[in-house]
Formats: C-alpha cells, sequence, structure tokens
C-alpha cells in the first residue's frame, strides 16, 4: 500500500482542514476525533508520511518513533485521562477497520470503555 497524500490526516497536517488541536511538536500533531468513542478521544498522528504502524516503524527514525511514544504519554496527560485509564488503539488495515489511512494513535478515556473488542473468539484459549 502506498501513502495517499490526499487522506483527510494529511490535510489536516497541511492546514487545509481546521481540527481541535491539543499538542504539537516537531514530531506529531494531536487533536480530538471528530466523532468521539468515549468522553474523552484524541488522535495522535506523526507527522511524516506513513500509511500505518508497520510503515511507520519500519521507515521512521528513531527520534520520530521516541518522539510518537512520548508525545502519547504527554498527551494522554494533558486530557486528563492518566489517572482513571485509558485505551490506546492503532486500527490497521482492513481487519483492522482503519478508515484513515495515514498513521494514528486513538486516545480513549474519561469513562470505562467495556471489552477490549466488540465481539469475542473462542480462538487462542491459552
Ligand atoms: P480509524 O478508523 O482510521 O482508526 O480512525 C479514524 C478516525 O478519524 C475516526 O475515529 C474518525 O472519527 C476520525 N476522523 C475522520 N475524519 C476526521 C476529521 O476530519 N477530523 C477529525 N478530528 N477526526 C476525523
Amino acid at each position: 500500500m502506498t501513502y495517499d497524500p490526499s487522506n483527510i490526516f494529511a490535510r489536516i497536517l497541511r492546514g487545509e482542514i481546521p481540527c481541535k488541536t491539543i499538542y504539537e511538536d516537531d514530531f506529531v500533531l494531536a487533536f480530538y476525533d471528530i466523532h468521539p468513542a468515549a468522553p474523552v478521544h484524541a488522535l495522535v498522528i506523526p507527522k511524516g508520511s506513513y500509511e500505518n504502524h508497520a510503515a511507520f516503524v519500519a521507515g521512521a527514525s528513531d527520534a520520530a518513533i521516541a518522539g510518537f511514544a512520548r508525545a502519547i504519554g504527554k498527551v494522554a496527560a494533558m486530557v486528563g485521562v492518566t489517572e482513571g485509564g485509558y485505551r490506546l488503539i492503532a486500527n490497521s488495515g482492513a481487519n483492522g477497520g482503519q478508515e484513515v489511512p495515514h498513521y494514528h494513535v486513538h486516545i480513549l478515556g474519561g469513562g470505562s470503555l467495556g471489552p477490549m473488542v466488540a465481539k469475542t473468539f473462542s480462538l487462542h484459549l491459552n
């Protein structure tokens, strides 16, 4: 899969579409999800052009990967979910339900989030 620079997060990074920015530095932009799936729902995206987690860790510099990981923790604290707990989600590809093909991590919190996924499977019992 090649990176599509017309995706919505690329357009947000270029300033073509507005967002509610939470945090920005050399490596990331963090903003609120337009359709919140939890009382607090933030997105953290790298500034580099990577379509998913695999592409990011294969192609980004160590500094960019460290900066991204640290920014997630910083943003979680900024939106007030560190103490109560939260969930990080990085959907990838069709089975992961990824809608926007620019790598991003969801930070969900602000209340109990329920089961990890919508349905359960009886595979992998140990
Ligand atoms: P995915 O399914 O790709 O992991 O998640 C994409 C997320 O981007 C969804 O939760 C969706 O609500 C969010 N989203 C899509 N378009 C926009 C937008 O224009 N602005 C913001 N802030 N979020 C968006």
